[in-house]
């Protein structure tokens, strides 16, 4: 090619270019939906009448590499239940500074309490707001739910929830006071950044 037309068929380059479809991804105006499975932020289940599915056994604590979760466990009264079972988990933080959404609490949760959802905007400008809370952990409340702490559903047993038996609140189910959930011996509110 004679040296003079170098710059003109740089310009093509351009043009062709010009055409191509673009691969600009719009976020965060767009956002894509990932693969089914992507492991995102955490979710703390419940059961189909609201009690929760924790059992504040630790093992997603243990399990987990980055040292990432701590869980603080507690008794369960007739006048204040959170699960069916004879423990809850009271206090439940999960310091996203350090997860690396692994899955392997998951994978350890012997009730199915924890899952992954597909979640994944986890940025923000301050640490205490990367450790999240049971509260911010726990699943919303469906049709058939109460919010927790509510009584077990009448002649039903902890082995009958996980048997699927509990389908949705007992007719005139109510929620209980909550005294102890989040806090303290103390009396105070849950402390946030435990693991900060
Ligand atoms: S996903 Fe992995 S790193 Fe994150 S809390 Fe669970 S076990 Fe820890
Ligand atoms: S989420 Fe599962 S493994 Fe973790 S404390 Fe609760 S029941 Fe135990």
């Amino acid at each position: 090619m004679p040296e003079f037309q170098n710059p003109v068929a740089g310009f093509g380059v351009t043009f062709k270019a010009m055409f191509k479809k673009r691969l600009t991804e719009q976020y965060p105006e767009e956002k894509k939906p990932t693969a089914p499975r992507f492991h995102g932020r955490h979710q703390l289940n419940r059961h189909p009448d609201g009690l929760e599915k924790c059992i504040g056994c630790e093992l997603c604590a243990w399990a987990c590499p980055a040292d990432a979760i701590y869980v603080e466990g507690a008794d369960n009264t007739d006048e204040e239940r959170y699960s069916p079972g004879e423990r809850y988990g009271r206090v439940y933080q999960i310091n996203y500074l350090r997860c690396i959404l692994c899955g392997l609490c998951v994978e350890a949760c012997p009730t199915r309490a924890l899952t992954m959802t597909n979640e994944y905007e986890l940025a923000d400008r301050s640490r205490e707001s990367l450790i999240y809370t049971k509260e911010e952990l726990l699943a919303g409340l469906e049709e058939t739910m109460v919010d927790s702490p509510h009584a077990i559903y009448p002649g039903m047993t902890e082995k009958d929830y996980y048997k699927g038996l509990v389908t949705e609140a007992a007719p005139g189910t109510v929620r209980q006071t909550a005294t102890s959930k989040g806090e303290k011996a103390d009396g105070n509110s849950q402390e946030k950044g435990a693991r900060a």
